[in-house]
């Protein structure tokens, strides 16, 4: 157990700056994933951490030991690879011992750890088998197995189910969280799939370019994304963003452009003032955009006239590619809706779950008047 402290690390390869210097703490026990797209610094970041790359700048603590100078077997952590990287010619129990022999450990010790470790992953009946007799998952679960026979103060796990179909993949990550509960471990975790990021994540770190977007915990990146680039990554089907511009309009404040009108709230009136004749887009999440004939008019005060290009029906909802103005939009709706291709339709928007991106970079959403 431990945390782990970045301080103004960095890493160049040449001319190319792959991690842009940043800060980050993760305290003991948190469930931290590094989420972004290929080539976003996520793989870098990781092996700083396990000392498999050297820093450029800034200095890595885990626990109270800086470790910029520690070997990574001596760091204190495990690290879980893409591609599990077992030891073809070795049984499971061999695999899943060999560190613990490499550090001379007593025979009776590596055993009783070997059988504890196999039995949290449920791999006893594949003791003696070896990897080429392993199904993709079993050969993950071993993998797991050896960072867990090491009792490390941190487990790193790089992509660790990319290489599992997606039933399976969907089951790991369930295991992977229960295994962090159980274990009750610092785990830093790298994936680019949003989905394995909010599920098993206690807290995200969203990188884009080498930068470092937001960190938050999973709901708060959700609900309240830094930027238009976090907003559009996180969420599937994903937000959908329009032009807009904030104008006045007999009176009222609205914001507007081809084919919508929402007339903004007179209590969010002073907060939407100062982006008024501003370069912005207007963010909306499928959910939060309702058939009018279905919408609670307490929570969806907003309407844009939709023509519907597309219905899915999904049974528990009804999603529905619709035009306003010339900006293609994803809906979900009720599944009461009798809406059809062609129809021109009210859609009913909550105007309190809202966002608006400055094309600077800027966001608010106008519920909360959160600024991030
Ligand atoms: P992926 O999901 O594709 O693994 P990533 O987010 O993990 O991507 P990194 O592997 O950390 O990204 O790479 C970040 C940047 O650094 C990329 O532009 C990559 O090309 C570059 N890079 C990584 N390793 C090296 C290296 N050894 N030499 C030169 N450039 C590198």
């Amino acid at each position: 157990m431990a945390k782990v402290s970045l301080k103004n690390v960095c890493k160049s390869f040449g001319s190319v700056e792959a991690v842009s210097c940043f800060d980050l703490d993760i305290d003991d026990k948190e469930f931290l994933v590094l989420l972004g797209p290929s080539g976003c610094g996520k793989s870098t970041t990781l092996r700083m951490i396990a000392g498999l790359e050297e820093l450029t700048d800034g200095d890595i603590f885990i626990g109270d030991r800086k470790v910029n100078d520690v070997a990574p077997r001596d760091r204190d952590i495990a690290m879980v690879f893409q591609d599990y990287a077992l030891y073809p010619h070795m049984t499971v129990r061999q695999n899943l011992g060999f560190s613990l022999k490499m550090a001379k450990m007593p025979k009776d010790e590596i055993k009783t750890r070997v059988d504890d470790s196999a039995a949290i992953l449920g791999i006893e009946d594949l003791l003696d088998r070896k990897p080429r007799e392993l199904s993709g998952g079993q050969r993950q679960r071993v993998a797991v197995g050896r960072a867990i026979v090491r009792k490390p103060a941190v487990f790193l796990f790089d992509e660790p189910l990319s290489n599992l179909d997606a039933k399976l993949r969907g089951q790991m990550r369930a295991e992977l969280s229960r295994l962090h509960k159980r274990l009750e471990t610092t785990m830093i975790y790298v994936t680019h799939d949003q989905v394995e990021a909010m599920t098993m994540g206690t807290m995200i770190v969203i990188m884009k370019d080498g930068l470092v977007q937001q960190v938050a915990p999973p709901m708060e990146i959700y609900e309240y994304p830094a930027n238009r680039f976090v907003a559009g990554f996180i969420g599937n089907p994903g937000m959908n963003f329009m032009p807009a511009e904030i104008a006045e309009s007999e009176g009222a404040l609205v914001i507007r452009s081809d084919g919508y009108s929402l007339e903004v709230p007179e209590a969010k009136r002073p907060f939407l003032e100062k982006w008024r004749g501003k370069d912005v887009s207007l963010g909306i999440r499928p959910e939060h955009m309702e058939d009018k004939a279905f919408a609670n008019p307490d929570d969806f005060k907003g309407s844009m006239t939709a023509k519907l290009d597309v219905v899915e029906t999904l049974g528990a909802e009804i999603q529905l590619n619709v035009m306003v103005g010339e900006s293609s939009l994803v809906a979900r709706v009720d599944p009461r809706s009798r809406v059809r291709v062609d129809d021109t339709m009210e859609l009913a928007v909550n105007l309190d779950k809202i966002h608006l991106f400055a094309n600077d970079g800027e966001q608010m959403r106008i519920a909360t008047e959160k600024r991030l």
